[in-house]
């Protein structure tokens, strides 16, 4: 994809990627070498939805906690 958002045209450091949250780990992006702060990514998912395990035990333990 070489579609420019709004952020490129402005010239703003910003990333492509995805932005995966992890309940128990540092937020990690698609984008191997990305070095953008997480507020500067377009896309944002919860790990769970790519099938990582810790999503699905935070889950369980905020059930029981909560
Ligand atoms: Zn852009
Ligand atoms: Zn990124
Ligand atoms: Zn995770």
């Amino acid at each position: 994809m070489t579609a420019e958002c709004r952020a490129c045209k402005a010239g703003l450091g910003h990333c492509h990627g995805t932005l995966i949250h992890h309940p128990h780990r540092r937020d990690e992006c698609t984008e191997p070498d990305c070095a953008t702060p997480d507020t500067a990514h377009a896309l944002h998912i919860d790990c769970g939805a790519v099938g990582c395990a810790c999503a699905s035990a935070d889950a369980v333990s905020a059930h029981r906690v909560g």
